[in-house]
């Protein structure tokens, strides 16, 4: 039978501070980041909750370890089955519940979900365990807390998008970010949790003027492990604004929620709800 908590990759980014990636669905994978303080540990996402993580990050340190879910999206709670201190932005409280419900991921399997391990053996059973455990809700966390690992300091931002309730995660002293799915070289504003276009383009303005002002220059995202520019969330701000600017660009986005367009401009793209500009 194949051992499903076997499928990931950890690799250090820069001084104390891994990503840790977990195989997911269609290929796109989950990256979680883990940052190692003189006396805390930091886990920002714990994606699929498939791989062991207190094993995975045991091997890394043996501190205290707390998690920060950037939002309530099923591939980033899902390890609060393992973990002891998880907490999320309370604005993505029902988003957690709705991702962590049985008859939605029992949908998730069924579609797109795990598709990359659809084919293994034991998969059937690996499933139902998955979808039927318990995903206990995080407690709740503000877009403004500083927290102290000890010899670093990592600060929380609210960046509304994605999902209202997103959180970033600053690392000024290394001057990287880390914006989850907020802020992702295609990003999804369609959903029915998003926020409108015109929010979003707002949100970005403001956060790339603070990034500046912090001193930030590199970035780091949920789903794929390379290390972005500032430069980059511009071009997404720029892609966002022709959007808006252009009702017709791009093409129709068939999803089940909504009317949704995807434009792609700058090297970025864009999926938004043509009722929510
Ligand atoms: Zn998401
Ligand atoms: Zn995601």
């Amino acid at each position: 039978m194949t051992d499903f908590s076997k499928q990931y990759e950890v690799r250090k980014i820069y001084e104390n501070t891994y990503s840790i990636k977990e195989e997911g669905f269609e290929g796109l994978d989950a990256y979680m980041y883990l940052f190692v303080g003189e006396e805390k540990a930091l886990l920002f996402d714990c994606g699929f909750g498939i791989i062991d993580l207190k094993k995975i990050i045991g091997e890394i340190t043996d501190k205290p370890l707390m998690c920060i879910c950037s939002h309530g999206h099923h591939d980033h709670i899902m390890g609060v089955c393992q973990l002891d201190d998880c907490y999320i932005h309370s604005i993505d409280k029902d988003v957690f519940l709705l991702n962590t419900c049985e008859p939605v991921l029992r949908m998730f399997v069924m579609n797109n979900t795990l598709t990359v391990h659809k084919n293994s053996e034991g998969f059937d059973e690996f499933a139902e365990e998955w979808v039927s455990k318990d995903y206990p809700l995080p407690k709740f966390i503000d877009g403004t807390t500083c927290i102290d690992l000890g010899g670093r300091e990592i600060k929380l931002r609210l960046i509304p998008g994605h999902t209202q309730g997103s959180l970033a995660l600053y690392d000024e002293k290394y001057g990287a970010a880390f914006d989850s799915d907020g802020a992702s070289r295609g990003v999804w504003i369609h959903l029915v949790e998003s926020t409108s276009l015109s929010e979003y383009i707002e949100m970005l303005e403001e956060y790339i003027a603070v990034l500046e002002e912090r001193g930030i220059t590199k970035r780091f995202v949920a789903h794929n492990g390379k290390e972005h520019t500032v430069d980059e969330l511009k071009n997404l701000l720029s892609c966002c604004r022709y959007a808006r600017e252009n009702p017709d660009a791009g093409e129709e986005f068939r999803n089940p929620y909504n009317k949704a367009r995807i434009v792609r401009y700058d090297g970025s793209a864009v999926i938004y709800n043509v009722e929510k500009i």
